[in-house]
């Protein structure tokens, strides 16, 4: 597949291809050509993926096909969580723009003065890229026309929700021309934002692009099946003791439990801190800014807390509760193996949570490798796993693994000390069905 044949125009084409673009990625193919035709868009991607370029290029090129009208304000407004990210997708809007003719771009970020904003907002813009808080701030001072706005990009719309942006979102939305198009971008599609798009989208496609594999080779995933939560803990401060760490993020379920652990990580001899959504902005802003710098080695966060870090140090993600959606674990794993690196997703499933496992390696079509460590004992997958009829990949690795220790279900054991069993490559999940989600498109389950 290439651009080209997703219609795009040649001054996109060869804008494209000076940035060294080759062919389009997944999200691309699946999100262009609806957005192209002026569709809402709802579509589920990660950071990563070329979200950025598929909303961007097919907007760039419905506003070049049409004429401006006279007036002042923003043809297409992209709302944005972040400053980082308005900045991000601002920059990316004029590599794509550079062959087209007079396109003008803006931001409206909080923390800079306002006059020249208010000049920017005087002024006709093509593309438009905001925080919800400052737009709605000159919003209110009428400062904003929307009269030639025709398209409203929603962007990291999950993220936008976690930092307390949904009322002003809904605020800034109401005030936009009712003909407009909506495309809305976020890692999940859950909850709350289920609500929000089918408020704000009328008859949307619907995308899904899960990670592929490819997308996730970096990142090399394990379980440790643990008997009680005490082992669970023995084992992560055995592991965060071993040398090749870099930075890690522990995800836990529970706000309370993410205190606790920072502090029980503390007293192990780490610099470790808790962040979750009980602490205020500031305070948040100040950890990550700590971890950022390196001066935190160890982050214990929920999942809410941890949308959007993106540090290339961060050497290893350990599931120290199972999120409860699939969809969760994907992003949090996507935390490492950033920027080219490889990272290490470490994962401690009790009992309790095999269900929570299982429904992740379906989701992924990713089996996660059962690992033991030395200096603990090998707790056996739950006994209805292990008695029933065991799919032929798994009896397989539990002989080699007794082959290789002469104990049944014994771990083998590599040259770092770390014990492993073979991964269990049962194909659950895998059928036609699962594929077909993995593989994109199509509708929201
Ligand atoms: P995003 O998911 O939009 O943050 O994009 C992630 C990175 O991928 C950015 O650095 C983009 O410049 C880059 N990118 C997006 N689409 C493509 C593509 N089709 N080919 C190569 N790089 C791309």
């Amino acid at each position: 597949m290439s651009f080209a044949s997703l219609n795009l125009i040649p001054p996109l084409l060869s804008a494209l291809k000076a940035a060294g673009y080759e062919q389009p990625t997944p999200i691309q193919i699946a999100a262009i050509p609806a957005v192209l035709a002026g569709r809402d868009v709802m579509a589920c991607a990660q950071t990563g993926t070329g979200k950025t370029a598929a909303f961007l290029l097919p907007t760039l090129q419905r506003l070049e096909a049409r004429r401006a009208p006279a007036g002042r304000g923003p043809r297409a407004l992209v709302l944005t969580p972040t400053r980082e990210l308005a900045t991000q997708v601002r920059d990316a809007a004029s590599v794509y723009a550079k062959e087209l003719h007079h396109v003008r771009l803006g931001t409206i970020v909080g923390g800079v003065p306002y006059p020249p904003q208010q000049k920017l907002l005087m002024r006709p813009l093509d593309v438009l890229v905001a925080t919800p808080g400052r737009f709605l701030d000159h919003m209110e001072r009428g400062r904003i026309d929307f009269t030639r706005l025709e398209v409203v990009i929603l962007d990291e719309a999950d993220r936008m929700l976690d930092m307390g942006f949904l009322a002003d979102v809904e605020r800034i939305m109401a005030a936009t021309p009712a003909t407009r198009q909506t495309v809305m971008f976020s890692a999940t599609f859950e909850g709350r934002i289920a609500t929000l798009a089918g408020r704000l989208l009328k008859d949307p496609e619907r995308i899904r692009i899960a990670p592929t594999e490819a997308q996730n080779a970096k990142i090399v995933q394990h379980v440790h099946y643990v008997s009680d939560i005490a082992q669970k803990k023995a084992m992560l401060m055995a592991l965060l003791k071993e040398g090749a760490m870099g930075q890690a993020i522990v995800f836990t379920g529970t706000k309370h439990g993410a205190d606790r652990l920072a502090t029980a990580i503390g007293q192990n001899g780490h610099t470790a801190a808790a962040l979750h959504g009980d602490m205020r902005q500031g305070a948040r802003n100040r950890t990550l800014a700590q971890f950022r710098a390196g001066a935190v080695q160890v982050l214990v966060a929920t999942d809410v807390a941890a949308r959007g870090i993106d540090v290339a140090a961060i050497s290893h993600v350990f599931n120290y509760d199972l999120p409860r959606s699939a969809e969760d674990y994907v992003h949090r794993i996507g935390r490492t193996g950033r920027a080219g690196q490889s990272g290490l997703a470490v994962s401690f499933a009790t009992r309790a949570e095999h269900g929570a496992l299982k429904r992740i390696e379906r989701f992924t079509g990713q089996p996660i490798a059962a690992r033991g460590l030395t200096g603990f004992p090998v707790t056996e997958p739950p006994a209805h796993e292990a008695k029933g009829p065991a799919p032929a990949g798994r009896r397989m690795a539990r002989s080699r693994d007794r082959n290789r220790t002469g104990r049944p279900g014994g771990p083998a054991r590599d040259g770092r000390g770390l014990a492993h069993r073979s991964p269990h490559r049962d194909g659950e999940g895998r059928g036609p069905a699962a594929r077909a989600r993995l593989e994109s498109a199509g509708g929201e389950s």
